[in-house]
Parts: structure tokens; sequence; C-alpha cells
């Protein structure tokens, strides 16, 4: 049978070895957890073991509460090993469009959950010892538009008082100091913005929940959640789990086992290749400082260097409704080469996928409901909220009132008739690419 020419054209894209497994678990494999009996009950059962639920865990383990975390799949199955670990404080609304919902003194105290999350999880890795190329080297993030551009100016210049951040404004004429390609209209550095490896991080901080005496049950997803005395019964296919303390930390992957959560966050697939080993002189043209790159488009892409320096790692949302990395490392590879042409004959090793988690006002969301704690809706840009978030949740299961935050002023909001079914995506993705077209 002969292929047809797109086919072709897509073969001769992917490398011989191609896997639709993420870059980072060649280096951090999936780990095979010995399968060991369930216990009948636990002060603490977390669903879930991405960042939030492991942050979670650590906590309330070396607390000295028994914690059992469940998970579906195998353990970090979900984004947590699967995004392209790039750092920022992970707030989207502006500091005005928050003051305007909540009030400015709880857009002060988001904020502050932002910057305080970026800083934590510097200091965490540091002070455990994890060993995962975490790295403030900072974010070009580039203007699609020479109008993006002036509002990005704007704003860096009229930063609100207390809040500043350390901005550099790279003008387009002086962009490739920082990028190797006149696609842009310049952008700006975010001198705080952070890299780390995924899988480097996810194993680390699983050796340290192991450590502190938690358990972990894989392929183990949790059932029907039912309230009984002043605790809960978990069903799970190994036998029901007593809890006196619930955490849900399932974030893009949340299902009906908690029909309220399902309500409120958006899964949308978010997509990433890495390219096959490059010499370093080129790399080092196209991204010169080794920073993380994003840009101001709707329908964002982002990027950056292997930790060794070699491949690109570049991600973004490409499809409306498709899964198949197989369809979307063609289709992110085309936007590479429309950045970089000197990557046009550079094949793909890696094309993944994962689902993260939207909300209806693009604000991660913690809190309690029904009595069991919960933390999500990151909105793409977990790596530093979903760990902060997750270590502020076990800080509430222990009672403890450092683990208050300002994201629990903003009310977790639904639609009516959305039930978790997304049926609007493709049209709001058409859309934003719509507006993004017009700069
Ligand atoms: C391709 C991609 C690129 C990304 N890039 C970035 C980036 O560069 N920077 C950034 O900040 N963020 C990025 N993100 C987002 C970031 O990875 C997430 O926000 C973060 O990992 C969320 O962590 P989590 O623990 O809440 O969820 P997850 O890591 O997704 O974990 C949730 C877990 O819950 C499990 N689960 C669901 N239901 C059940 C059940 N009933 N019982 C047991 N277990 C259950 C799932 O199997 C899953 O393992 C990216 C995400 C993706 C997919």
């Amino acid at each position: 049978m002969t292929m047809t020419t797109t086919a072709q054209a897509r073969s001769t894209l992917f490398t011989d070895d191609f896997s639709t497994d993420p870059y980072w678990w060649e280096e951090s494999p999936r780990p095979q957890l010995p399968a060991q009996p369930l216990p009948a009950s636990v002060d603490v059962l977390v669903v879930g073991s991405g960042y939030t639920g492991l942050n979670a865990a650590l906590v309330t383990a070396r607390a000295g509460r028994s914690t059992l975390v469940l998970e579906k799949d195998r353990v970090g199955e979900g984004c947590s090993t699967r995004n392209g670990g790039q750092i920022s404080t992970s707030v989207k609304p502006s500091f005005g469009e928050l003051s305007r919902r909540h009030g400015e003194a709880a857009a002060r105290a988001i904020h502050m959950d932002g910057r305080e999350a970026l800083r934590w999880i510097g200091a965490f890795v540091r002070e455990e010892g994890i060993d995962c190329g975490f790295s403030v080297c900072g974010r070009f993030h580039a203007a699609h538009s020479a109008r993006a551009f002036d509002v990005m100016r704007k704003d860096a210049q009229n930063q609100t008082p207390g809040l500043e951040v350390e901005i550099d404004i790279v003008p387009r004429a002086e962009q490739h100091r920082e990028i190797g390609t006149d696609a842009y209209h310049g952008g700006i550095v975010l001198r705080r913005h952070a890299v780390l490896d995924p899988g480097r991080y996810h194993a680390g901080l699983l050796h340290r929940v192991l450590d502190a005496g938690a358990g972990i049950a894989e392929r183990c997803p949790a059932g029907v959640i039912r309230r009984e005395g002043d605790g809960f019964v978990v069903s799970t296919p190994r036998g029901d789990v007593a809890a006196r303390d619930v955490v849900i930390a399932t974030n893009g992957y949340t299902g009906s086992v908690t029909p309220w959560l399902r309500r409120r966050v958006i899964p949308i697939g978010s997509y990433v290749i890495a390219t096959e080993p490059m010499p370093r002189g080129i790399m080092r043209e196209i991204i010169p400082r080794d920073r993380i790159v994003s840009d101001s488009r709707r329908v964002v892409y982002y990027y950056r260097l292997s930790p060794d320096g070699t491949r690109m790692i570049f991600g973004g949302r490409v499809s409306q409704g498709e899964t198949d990395p197989r369809a979307s490392g063609p289709l992110l590879h085309g936007e590479m080469a429309r950045l970089f042409p000197q990557l046009a004959k550079t094949r793909i090793s890696h094309s993944w996928m994962g689902f993260v988690a939207y909300t209806f006002d693009t604000l991660a969301h913690t809190g309690t409901h029904d009595g069991m704690h919960y933390a999500m809706g990151y909105c793409g840009s977990g790596v530093s909220m979903a760990s902060y978030l997750g270590m502020r949740t076990g800080q509430r299961v222990l009672g403890l009132k450092e683990g208050r935050t300002g994201l629990e002023q903003a009310k977790f909001q639904t639609r009516p008739l959305y039930t978790g079914n997304p049926w609007f995506l493709a049209a709001s993705v058409a859309y934003y690419r719509w507006l993004d077209g017009r700069g």
C-alpha cells in the first residue's frame, strides 16, 4: 500500500526510535512500586500522585499522620511528569482585573500567593536537596505583535506598587540577544522565572514521600467516597479505606468521583515535542541565554532547551479535539520551524500530551467542599502552584493557620449546564487563534 504524501512527510519528521512517552521518562522511568495490601484506615487519604498530592502527603506524613496516596494509573502518570518544566508565578489575571472582581486586598493576596509559590519551590528543592536541574534562568516572554509589545512595555513600566517584579524590556532591535528569530516584536525578560526537569523533580518528591512513611497505591483508583461518622470511607478495587481526612488532587484528570469539582475544571490537552539532539552551537544561537521562552498569544507556545542543552522542548496547544501525539507532533514541529527555520529538518524524537485543568476565572482554587480538601485548576501553569498549594493543603489538614491562602478568597465557579465535558472548547480555541492572528 502506498503512503499518502502527508503520512510520508510525517514519518520523515520522526526519528527511528520516536516515542510517545514524555522525554523526561528517559532519565526518570516510571518507577515500579511494590504492591502492598491497603490499610483498613488511615488519617489522611490523598487522591492523585502528582505535585499537588505528593506535596500534601509529604506534609501530613512528616507530621506523623498515617497517609495513603491513591493513583489510578502509575505514580506521577498525570501532568506532573509530562510538563515543560517552566516555572512562573502562575497567576494569570492582572492585579487590575482581580481588583475589579474581588477587591484590592484579595487581588493583592492572590498575587502574593503566586510570588510565594515561585519563591517557595526554589527554597523547597534546595532544602530537600532534590537534584532536578532547578535554575533561576529567567523567562523571555516574546511579543507576537507590535501591539502586544506595546502592552508589555507599558505594563512593565507601570507595575502595581508593592507587587513589582524584576523585568527587562527587550526591544525588537535587541531581541537576538535573547532569541534567534525575527518572528517576534521584542519582549520582556522576567528574571525570577525558573526551570527544572519535571521527571527528576517528581522522582525526588516521591522518594521523600516514601521516606516520610506514606503509602502509595498505584493503579488503584478512588471510587465512591462517602461520609461516615466524622470521616470518610473511600472505595477502591482493592477494598474500602476509612480516612479521617481526604485530599482531592486530580486536576485535569478530575472525574465523576467528585462531581462538584468536575463541574469546575475544564480539562484541556496540552502538547509537547522534543527534538533529536542538535549541535550545541545551533541551540545556543536559538536560545543564547538558556532561558525559558513563551509568547504573548492567547493560544500560547512555550519552549526551552533540554537540560543537556542539545534538544528543543517545544510545547503548545495545537489541536482542538485531538489527543494523538503522532498527529500533534508535526503540527508543533511546523510552528517551531516557522519560528526557527534552522530547525526545519530536525526530527522529533518524542511527542506527548497531558490534560491540564482550566477554570472559568483562570485562577487555581483550593479549599474544602463537603469536608474534603482540594487544590486544582492551575490553568496550564502548575509546577510551582500545584506544589505550593499541595503543601498548603497538607498544612490545612493539620489544622495549621499557615495553610490559608489568598486564592481561597475567590469563589470556585462553574457555569450552567457544564458537567465536565468542554463542548465549547474547539470554538473558544478557534476564536482565540483568530484574535491572535489580529495581533
Ligand atoms: C504537556 C504539558 C505541559 C505543561 N507545561 C507546564 C510548564 O511548563 N509549567 C507549568 O508550570 N505547568 C505546566 N503544565 C501543567 C502542570 O504540569 C500541572 O499544572 C501540574 O503538574 C498539576 O499537578 P497535579 O498534581 O495537580 O495534577 P497531575 O500531575 O495531573 O496529577 C493528577 C493525578 O490524579 C490521578 N487521578 C485522577 N483521578 C483519580 C482517581 N479517581 N483515583 C486516583 N487517582 C486519580 C491522575 O491519574 C493523575 O496522576 C503542563 C502540563 C502539560 C500536560
